[in-house]
């Protein structure tokens, strides 16, 4: 490509409201540009280095057995009613009416399009277990969208779907997506880590995050000192449990009868006894704090308390819409989920407990009324551990450390969270009717991206891996008027094309030092520069990465590129 016709329009000063140097940076060498908040185009470099990590996840997926293909990013509102998620997933489901007033959604996720594909298509043990993935345009109304494609409203996703006959099978499936993410997240040559997750809005139990330790990230980790042991912090509280001690209770009482009223009269009943605790989930629901807890019994991962969970913190984010979950499906809570929205803040936890108290009683008042059948509580109070730097890890190896993690995967065990209410079943070896078992896995291309930008740079711009630079060489002359040097870059651009690379030529009638500035930006990993010693055959080759120079003999060049 010859640059004079490449569209990269660079800019010398920093946008004013980008915050991170991902984004910075990508604005300013013209790989990205906003539309609106949260809304992007691909400019080339962009789409170039887009479609070179697409094609590390398309290498990766199919070898570990994915079969690609298309949904629809408009999904018919009935799938997700059926799923219960159009009343559960909050105002971050991208909403629209047909010009006949049918309701559809913007597709954020696909479990309820592929499920209702699969389930009319699959009738049989023979055909399972399938794996399929698409890498598609996703949509969600993120409250904040920022960090330029950290996290945007339209952002590109790669989604993946896996269907068994069996615990052991999705089992198996699910350890050949964890390498195949190893391996994608390693080819981009990322420092990354799996770590334990809580399954948030889509319900179901085993599920890994794989990080990007970075010190933007929006998550937070602990992990061990000593081992493997690596949590998102939003799960850890959930994950160790302690039954409150009775004392420790009576003190909690105060809370929910409202005697302890302020924040520092709950903190001080809180610190008491900090290492007890029942179950206890802090959601936030619209900016609402929703303190739900579960006594120490019950386990808050089974999927039956999640859907109470979430559809407690549903109901405190918008009444009218739980209340249609429930009326649609009396008796039966149906696959209600948490809401994207909400997160345990652990950080803030005990400046919400006062006005979550009021929340879980509401909750409780709402369970009991409408699902008087199950043998289930949401009690009122409950201490909240909070995990902290220092502390012993759970798996006895070592101590608790922090860190900031950007999510660019996910994977998780499904189960029959989505098959279940979609009624997705299959005969099994003795015709019987069974209902099938499903994985989910996603990897934000256009978030990783961005991640490997961020990790990636300098003071003078972007530094790409081999594996997702724009180009592989970028070659210029120094002086555009002197006919030996642009003579010879041309020589060279061919020659360097014959031999398989891709190459940025820089043919344009502008002054070295605009040239060089806009190299830097744009990160491609080697730079030849064809100078006054063209006449002797001779260029500098400069890596952009270590900034080590050479000067190198035409000859010698493609040897030493490699
Ligand atoms: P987050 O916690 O950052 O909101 P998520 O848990 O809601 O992400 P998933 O539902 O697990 O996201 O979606 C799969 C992947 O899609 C995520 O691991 C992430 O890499 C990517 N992703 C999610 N939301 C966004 C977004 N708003 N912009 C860009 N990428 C995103
Ligand atoms: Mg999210
Ligand atoms: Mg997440
Ligand atoms: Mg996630």
């Amino acid at each position: 490509m010859k640059q004079s016709r490449l569209f990269a329009p660079t800019l010398r000063e920093v946008p004013a409201d980008a915050d991170v140097v991902s984004h910075q940076l990508l604005l300013r060498a013209g790989f990205i540009r906003q539309n609106a908040a949260g809304i992007y185009s691909f400019l080339p470099l962009g789409k170039k280095v887009l479609h070179k990590v697409e094609a590390i996840i398309r290498e990766e997926m199919e070898n570990a057995g994915s079969n690609e293909m298309t949904m629809p990013s408009l999904q018919l509102a009935e799938l997700w009613q059926e799923s219960g998620r159009w009343y559960s997933y909050g105002p971050e489901l991208m909403r629209l009416k047909d010009r006949n007033g049918r309701e559809f959604a913007l597709g954020p996720t696909h479990e309820e399009v592929i499920t209702s594909l699969i389930r009319d298509e699959v009738k049989s043990y023979k055909k399972l277990p399938l794996n399929l993935f698409q890498i598609q345009t996703k949509f969600r109304d993120e409250k904040r969208p920022r960090f330029g494609l950290l996290r945007g409203r339209e952002f590109i996703m790669k989604d993946a779907y896996s269907f068994h006959s069996s615990q052991e099978s999705l089992d198996a499936t699910y350890e050949d997506m964890k390498e195949a993410y190893n391996n994608i997240f390693s080819r981009c040559g990322l420092n990354f880590r799996a770590v334990l997750a809580d399954s948030g809005a889509i319900g179901g139990k085993d599920n890994h995050e794989f990080m990007v330790l970075s010190e933007i990230g929006e998550d937070l980790i602990a992990y061990s000192s000593e081992s493997d042991f690596a949590a998102n912090i939003e799960m850890a509280p959930v994950n160790v449990t302690y039954e409150a001690s009775s004392e420790s209770k009576k003190e909690m009482e105060k809370i929910h009868t409202g005697e302890a009223k302020t924040i520092e009269e709950v903190s001080a009943i809180l610190t008491i006894d900090s290492s007890k605790i029942i179950k206890s989930v802090l959601f936030m629901a619209d900016e609402e704090p929703v303190l739900v807890l579960v006594r120490g019994d019950h386990d808050v991962n089974d999927i039956k308390v999640k859907n109470v969970l979430g559809a407690a913190a549903a109901e405190l984010a918008t009444p009218e819409e739980t209340e249609k979950v429930f009326s649609c499906k009396p008796g039966n809570i149906g696959p209600v989920s948490v809401p994207q929205n909400v997160k345990l803040i652990a950080d803030h936890a005990v400046e919400y407990m006062v006005n979550a108290v009021a929340g879980a009683n509401e909750a409780n008042h709402h369970f009991q009324h409408v699902n008087p059948g199950i043998d289930f509580e949401v009690t009122r109070f409950a201490d909240l551990r909070f995990i902290q730097e220092g502390d012993a890890s759970p798996d006895g190896k070592g101590v608790i450390r922090f860190a900031k993690g950007i999510e660019v995967g996910h994977v998780f065990k499904l189960g029959q969270v989505y098959s279940n209410p979609l009624n997705a079943s299959f005969l099994d070896e003795n015709g019987k009717s069974q209902t099938m078992t499903m994985g989910c896995y996603g990897i934000g291309v256009s978030r990783t991206l961005a991640a490997v930008a961020e990790e990636n740079n300098d003071d003078r711009g972007l530094i790409w891996p081999l594996s997702l630079a724009p180009f592989d060489v970028h070659i210029l002359a120094a002086n555009s008027k002197d006919e030996i040097q642009t003579d010879l870059s041309e020589k060279l651009y061919d020659e360097l094309k014959d031999a398989g690379y891709d190459c940025l030529y820089d043919d344009r009638k502008e002054r070295a030092g605009v040239k060089f500035a806009d190299a830097d930006l744009f990160g491609i990993p080697v730079r030849v520069t064809v100078g006054k010693k063209a006449a002797d055959g001779i260029v500098e080759m400069k890596v952009r990465k270590t900034g080590e120079m050479n000067e190198v003999h035409v000859k010698e060049l493609i040897e030493a590129i490699k």
